[in-house]
């Protein structure tokens, strides 16, 4: 259940004498980044296995998307695979935005082939034969590297037409995104991979029976792309090896903030918030913000709750902060990361987050009232509930955490110091 430091992202000057055996040790955990991987392993290992077999093995290991919100991977590609349609196409979600979370860059990076193997496989079951990769647009200097692997990989014939002679076609081109949050919603994404503005689609119909160009579309995180070539070289029984039965396998974390150890951590779901924090050398921690500012900001009273889907569910992002950290300010920083990311398409959202951050940099600067607070509780519950997509859905998230968790920080800030008796938590989050 420990964590296992894969690749740091931040140089730390003195490592402590034993992480390497840590790491050593926890080697055997890590189930994605601590595998060697030759290129076309995947693929050929689909010799002998027909399409059914091997959506049946995507199925049977229970991979759940890695992008935050788990969807079942095996059912996603069924949907597609079952849509009428004779085109029908792959995407991999690599606009990877969320604050905090730096894990899908690592993968791209060091990890490129599982990711292109598992968009192909992905082709090959539900019957597509071009792939996108969308990639994030500040990660737009990884894109020359990216484009070799794709030459490389046509080169030795385990892309393009007749992959590795099983009559397979098949091909990955590269969009780069603009640098816009919302274009990580996969609707969104797809209107900005038509060259339209990245505003979300209303949902349903999904990407799966109606996405790019109209087409049944499969949208898949880096992240579940990588495990799902995996999970056909070395078959479901090995991914099911770690984990929790309603979250098998291990998840990536970028963890950063108040520790010792930043980086990426592959840990095996089910870990405790607690065992990660102690892997990484945390030892002042006042809060940590789990899935980004669009997840759950939880205390200590949460610590000993679980990574998993059916506990705390994250899409990657795991930043700590300690007792020196203003977690007040935190909040209003993250509201205003909203507000100016919003695409402005839907009212609630439009107004609603611009009014959030306006509540909040007024509390932050010490001018707030208890009203004040009872109108933020009022707004954010409106904005979670009346959004059209799930930016404004998840945007007032660190408002509400930190009305729920941390009240008395909110308190201490007002221009009375004390909330006035008209405020009813209970009642502004109902
Ligand atoms: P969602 O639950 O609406 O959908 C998840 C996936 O399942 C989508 O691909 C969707 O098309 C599919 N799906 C859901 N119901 C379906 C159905 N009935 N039929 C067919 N397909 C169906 O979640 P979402 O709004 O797409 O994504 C929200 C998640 O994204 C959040 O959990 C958040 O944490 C995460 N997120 C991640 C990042 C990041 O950088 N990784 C950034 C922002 C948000
Ligand atoms: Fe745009 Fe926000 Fe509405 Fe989503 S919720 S469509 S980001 S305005």
């Amino acid at each position: 259940q420990m964590a296992a430091l894969i690749e740091s992202d931040t140089p730390v000057a003195s490592w402590p004498e034993n992480w390497f055996r840590v790491g050593n040790h926890i080697r055997k955990e890590g189930l994605l980044l601590s595998e060697s991987f030759e290129p076309g392993s995947a693929l050929k290992s689909m010799r002998g296995r027909n399409r059914d077999q091997l959506l049946e093995a995507i199925t049977a290991s229970g991979l759940k998307g890695r992008g935050g919100a788990g969807f079942s991977t095996g059912m996603k590609w069924q949907f597609c695979r079952d849509a009428e349609s004779t085109t029908r196409y792959v995407v991999c979600n690599a606009d990877e935005g969320e604050p905090g979370t730096f894990k899908d860059r690592i993968l791209l990076n060091s990890h490129a082939d599982e990711v292109f193997e598992g968009m192909t496989i992905c082709g090959h079951i539900i019957g597509a034969t071009q792939g996108y990769l969308y990639l994030r647009g500040e990660y737009r200097y990884l894109l020359d590297a990216l484009n070799t692997t794709l030459q490389r990989r046509r080169d030795a014939g385990l892309l393009g037409a007749n992959i590795l002679g099983e009559g397979i076609d098949f091909d990955i081109a590269i969009v780069v995104g603009a640098g816009a949050y919302i274009c990580g919603e996969e609707s969104a994404l797809i209107e900005s991979m038509e060259q339209k503005p990245g505003i979300p689609r209303i949902r349903p119909p999904f990407p799966v029976t109606c996405g790019f160009r109209n087409q049944p579309t499969v949208v898949n995180n880096v992240e579940t792309l990588a495990a799902a070539a995996n999970i056909i070289l070395r078959g479901h029984e090995w991914f099911e090896t770690r984990g929790t039965w309603q979250s098998r396998g291990s998840k990536l974390l970028s963890v950063s903030g108040d520790c010792a150890r930043p980086g990426i951590y592959e840990v095996a779901f089910g870990v405790t918030i607690e065992d990660i924090l102690h892997d990484c050398g945390a030892t002042d921690v006042q809060a940590v913000q789990v899935g980004g500012p669009s997840g759950s900001l939880v205390g200590p009273d949460k610590f000993s709750h679980c990574i998993a889907f059916e506990d705390i569910a994250t899409g990657g992002s795991f930043m700590i902060f300690n007792h020196t950290r203003d977690l007040l300010d935190i909040i209003g920083k993250f509201t205003r990361f909203f507000a100016h990311e919003s695409c402005g398409f839907c009212t609630p959202c439009r107004v609603g987050t611009t009014l959030l951050n306006n509540g909040m940099q007024k509390i932050c600067s010490g001018h707030g009232t208890a009203h004040d607070v009872d109108e933020l509780a009022r707004t954010a519950a409106l904005v979670s509930r009346r959004s059209h997509c799930g930016l404004g859905i998840t945007a007032a998230n660190p408002i509400r955490d930190g009305l729920k968790h941390f009240p008395q920080l909110f308190e201490a800030r007002l221009l009375h110091q004390e909330m006035e008796p008209e405020f009813n938590l209970d009642a502004s989050l109902a």
